[in-house]
């Protein structure tokens, strides 16, 4: 598919997270020139809490409700990632932590079992088909409890250290010829109907959960985007709160997951994840929660059990209801939208900036893309 409008020559992103740099630094690799604003500084949106799994397994066993291609974005994504990080670092000189898969999953109760089964099953034809391991599990993952009840080795998925990546993106934008870094709000004005684009031909919204509250002078009135275009409603907070804890003896190499538990081990530190809060603009960490979490996984990795506590925050993931980005063009002409990104937005980096880049500098959507565009959304709500 291909979009019969005049060339985007300059755009505004709105947003320096993950998706917001990400987009930024593509558009600009083709010849945009491009503004990146972020409100702070420095930027410490849900990129920055995240526990940075690329972890596309799970999201094959649709929950109802779930985006129905939600799996073969993040598998196509969960793809690209080394290429990516690859690249990455081979212009800043910075780590991004990327770690290739497996990843373990298990059980400690029947339905969990039954969970983890639905997924060897809906991948079983996967090129990267998991494969049940109860009896090696004491081999492959020592630390891992040995009261499970199931296990499953997930050779698709990753890791990687969102607050480096998020580091290394920032560096490559600092650097880049064709963006520039700007401190702030974008002064976004109505005109005559029209969007005024802060001086440029369009605007990316990547500005997660908030995106919805982004600003806009309407005659010496300020809306919110909301008011622009209700898809900007279809976009929800979903608070998390997550630990860190220092490298134990005996503790977990592999990612492990336990029903809502997960620890990831990254190079300085073990982090357990974490709670999903809907509703919840969180900015700080409840104390009965954190001590709960790491409780969890304790039981799931007993050497965790006395881990001194590095870190606690929260978080807050830009959700949708059928939990998949909205990635495309707005019903408001050169206004686009890459957020919603709930559990998936590390993960899914570098295929949105694909699809945005595709769309904004080459006019071009393929069919994959088209499915999570605004215009193929939340229909009824509408
Ligand atoms: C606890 C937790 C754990 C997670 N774990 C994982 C995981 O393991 N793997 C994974 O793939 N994903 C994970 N996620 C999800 C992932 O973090 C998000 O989907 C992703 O970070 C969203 O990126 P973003 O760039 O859209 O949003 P953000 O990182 O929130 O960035 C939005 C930016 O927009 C800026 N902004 C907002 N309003 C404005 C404005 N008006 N003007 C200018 N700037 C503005 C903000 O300051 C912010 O910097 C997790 C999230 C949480 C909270």
């Amino acid at each position: 598919m291909s979009r019969a409008q005049p060339p985007i020559q300059s755009i505004a992103v709105i947003g320096a997270g993950i998706i917001g740099l990400s987009c930024a630094l593509e558009l600009a690799d083709r010849g945009l020139a491009v503004s990146l604003y972020d409100k702070n500084d420095p930027p410490r949106g849900a990129s920055w809490a995240a526990a940075g799994m690329l972890a596309p397994a799970f999201e094959a066993a649709v929950e109802p409700g779930t985006h129905p291609r939600l799996f073969e974005l993040c598998d196509t994504s969960a793809r690209m990632w080394p290429d990516w990080a690859k690249h990455l670092e081979a212009e800043t000189g910075q780590s991004s932590g990327f770690v290739a898969g497996p990843s373990l999953a298990i059980a400690r109760s029947p339905e969990q079992a039954a969970f983890l089964e639905s997924v060897r099953k809906r991948l079983s034809d996967h090129s990267l088909a998991p494969a049940a391991c109860l009896p090696r599990l004491s081999e492959i993952e020592p630390a891992a409890t040995p009261d499970a009840c199931a296990a499953l080795l997930l050779p698709s998925d990753g890791h990687a250290d969102n607050r480096a990546t998020l580091d290394a993106l920032m560096i490559r934008a600092q650097a880049h010829p064709n963006l520039m870094l700007r401190h702030g709000e974008a002064p976004l004005r109505m005109n005559s109907g029209a969007l005024d684009h802060a001086g440029h031909d369009a605007t990316l919204i990547a500005s997660g959960w908030q995106s919805g509250q982004v600003q806009v002078d309407r005659g010496g009135e300020t809306v919110a985007l909301t008011l622009l275009d209700p898809i900007f409603d279809q976009i929800t907070a979903f608070g998390g709160q997550m630990l860190a804890v220092a490298p134990v003896a005996n503790g977990p190499r592999l990612t492990l997951r336990c029903g809502h538990v997960y620890i990831v081990p990254k190079a300085d530190r073990i982090i357990i994840g974490a709670t999903t809060e809907p509703g919840r603009a969180l900015t700080k960490t409840e104390p009965d929660a954190i001590a709960t979490l790491h409780r969890q996984a304790a039981e799931i990795c007993p050497a965790l059990a006395d881990a001194p506590v590095l870190e606690s925050w929260a978080g807050i993931r830009p959700g949708t209801r059928d939990h998949a980005p909205i990635l495309g063009e707005t019903g408001v002409s050169n206004l686009f939208v890459a957020t919603g990104h709930y559990r998936n937005g590390i993960l899914l980096a570098p295929i949105t900036a694909q699809i945005m880049a595709d769309l904004i500098a080459d006019g071009q959507h393929s069919d994959l893309a088209a499915a999570f565009a605004p215009a193929a959304r939340f229909a009824e709500q509408l």
